[in-house]
């Protein structure tokens, strides 16, 4: 009996020159898509990143008035590994953050403010797949950016942007969510790996506080083990996958 066949994803659109990535938290990116993200810098694209909150509440030996700047610190740095230097943030409450009008609202915001072509997110989804509960953060942030991709191009929605100078844009093509349980594309992670495992080392007070594991085994391990599951489906290259909904 031969194996069955693996359905192979297709690449994602790589007919682009600006992108957005809107997550709940510091070091989502880093779990999620960093290596994506390298070889997209290293082709001269431009991508930014806006972050819902500080990540205040992830240490719990650090108080919240502490960890903030700390982690938006490592946000920063991580940021930079792998060539983004753009890096802001909307305020809202770590582990409480809201699905609504208002994060709708700040999404949209800085859709208009960055102009992206692509728009990039973390799973919205309840779970990650089987019975892997996702946290709330991620489901309302995910779920908001791929509202705020269509917010952002109507005039009338939050019509107060406007008036901000914030002028809408309709220019949004995708919106591509990482860590998804339903993958529809991938990007070669084969170059942008090694410098995906050194943006999440630069996450090392959460890294620390969260396993006894030594922090580098730690993120290679888990990087490259999420690269091989996606490259199976992408001619066994390390590989990134996505779930890309076309607007
Ligand atoms: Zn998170």
């Amino acid at each position: 009996m031969t194996e069955p066949t693996i359905s192979q994803l297709p690449p994602m659109p790589d007919d682009w020159q600006r992108a957005l990535a809107v997550v709940a938290h510091p070091d989502d990116l880093e779990y999620g898509c960093a290596a994506a993200i390298a070889s997209w810098t290293d082709a001269g694209r431009e991508v930014s990143y806006v972050l819902a909150t500080r990540g205040e509440a992830g240490i719990d030996t650090l108080e919240p008035a502490k960890c903030g700047p700390l982690r938006e610190r490592e946000q920063r740095a991580s940021a930079a590994v792998v060539g983004v230097s753009d890096v802001g943030f909307l305020d809202h409450a770590d582990g409480v953050i809201e699905y609504g009008p208002a994060l709708r609202r700040d999404i949209a915001a800085a859709i208009r403010r960055h102009r992206p072509e692509l728009v990039i997110t973390l799973n919205h989804r309840d779970t990650w797949g089987g019975t892997f509960w996702n946290t709330p953060d991620h489901v309302a942030v995910g779920r908001a950016t791929l509202d705020a991709a269509g917010d952002a191009g109507n005039r009338w929605i939050f019509p107060e942007l406007t008036e901000q100078g914030l002028e809408p844009w309709n220019g949004v093509r995708w919106v591509a969510v990482a860590g998804s349980g339903n993958p529809t594309h991938a990007v070669d992670a084969t170059d942008g790996l090694e410098r995906a495992v050194r943006s999440l080392l630069e996450h090392r007070t959460y890294i620390e506080a969260l396993t006894d594991e030594d922090p580098q085994t730690y993120a290679r391990g888990l990087l490259t083990g999420f690269a091989e599951e996606a490259g199976k489906r992408f001619g066994n290259r390390p590989a990134v996958a996505f779930e890309l909904f076309p607007r």
